[in-house]
């Protein structure tokens, strides 16, 4: 590529139309948002391994942009969940909503999984890491894994390791894990998930509750007996460690409590 000049207050761009990007260019395709009457839809670009193109159109509101191009929130996330280890001989199936699923799980959690690491970290005087829903290869067996983890980290290396998981094959169960064993699995409940991942305004029901609670319970015994294995060196390391000023550290713009993660430029949360 050829170096231009993009700073100059003089270069000769006055007179031209401004680029629009793929944030904003407008298509004619009705949008699959949930509920979205905008006519102005761009397909999904994304092709997977057996070259079956996503059938969604997504207008500027709901649509995500990963490297340029459109894409419908599932591959978005998808595409930027596994940015360093994607090709196009891994690319997952059309239909795969594994990273959907986890996405959904782990906002689900967001609050109470963050409350909890806070409260852990501060009586060990140790940071919070936030890592984004990613995709991993597992063990020895390299078993495909979409997963989101909260790190507690010391100067040394990580401490302590919460990850809500869901593995390819087992596209029924939701996994809390607490540093790399199972903690806890269940099924995620069975209606209007896909729905539900994709717009986090629905009204959550009793079941939603009930799977977020038994998550967090599960998790919650785990790192308590971990806590009771490795107590904190320092009785004053709370002291030492004001709570509310733990920098959420992430490589990517991940934030506590959101709706569906961003990838840049994508604004793909929803109008209420
Ligand atoms: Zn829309
Ligand atoms: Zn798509």
């Amino acid at each position: 590529m050829e170096a231009v000049a993009s700073d100059g207050a003089d270069a000769a761009t006055a007179d031209e139309p401004e680029e629009i990007g793929p944030e904003q260019l407008l298509g004619f395709l009705p949008c699959s948002g949930r509920g979205c009457r905008e006519e102005t839809g761009l397909p999904c670009a994304y092709v997977d391994r057996r070259d079956r193109c996503c059938p969604t159109a997504w207008c500027p509101t709901h649509r995500v942009v990963h490297r340029g191009d459109v894409y419908c929130p599932v591959h978005g996330l998808m595409l930027g969940a596994s940015e360093d280890l994607f090709t196009d001989h891994h690319r997952a199936d059309l239909d795969n909503i594994v990273p959907l699923v986890v996405n959904w799980a782990a906002r689900e959690l967001e609050a109470s999984v963050s409350a909890l690491m806070h409260q852990i970290c501060d009586e060990y005087g140790q940071t919070l890491v936030a890592d984004p829903v990613r995709f991993v290869l597992v063990g020895v067996d390299r078993i495909r894994t979409w997963e989101r983890a909260w790190k507690m980290c010391a100067h040394v290396g990580v401490t302590l390791r919460l990850h809500i998981a869901v593995e390819e094959s087992s596209t029924g169960v939701v996994l809390g894990k607490v540093n790399s064993k199972v903690a806890v699995s269940l099924p995620p409940p069975p209606t209007d998930l896909r729905e539900r991942a994709e717009d986090p305004t629905i009204p959550e029901t009793g079941e939603v509750r009930d799977f977020r609670a038994a998550l967090l319970d599960g998790l919650t015994a785990a790192v308590i007996s971990w806590r009771a294995g490795h107590p904190p060196a320092h009785a004053d390391a709370q002291a030492r460690h004001r709570r509310g000023t733990t920098p959420w550290l992430s490589g990517s713009p991940v934030r506590p409590g959101g709706p569906l993660q961003p990838l840049p430029g994508s604004p793909i949360s929803r109008p209420a």
